[in-house]
């Protein structure tokens, strides 16, 4: 075994469960309680709870007071750097 495929088997072997921060609260939560926004290599911004686009990630927990703010205060602009859509904040506030 080189030492190459030494490091990827630790990775792959990892059990630890990733935490994600919201973006608002910035509590730490398991990722597959969190609401996934992604923006993706076309700097499309779009809401992936499936987890299967890659691309930067910003996280957001489903209680209704983050979710508003994150929608009024326009978090995810801020989170990427872009115009984010407001579709992509009216997908989210049905996420409560
Ligand atoms: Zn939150």
């Amino acid at each position: 075994m080189t030492p190459k495929e030494k490091v990827e088997k630790t990775k792959t072997s990892n059990k630890r469960t990733p935490l994600r921060m919201c973006i608002y609260c910035r509590e730490m939560f398991l990722q597959n309680e969190l609401i996934r926004v992604v923006k993706t290599k076309e700097c499309e911004i779009t809401i992936a709870n499936e987890g299967r686009i890659n691309g930067r990630s910003a996280y957001c927990c489903h209680k209704a007071d983050c979710i508003n703010n994150v929608i009024k205060k326009h978090l995810l602009d801020r989170h990427f750097s872009v115009s984010v859509p407001e579709s992509v904040y009216e997908a989210l506030k049905k996420e409560i």
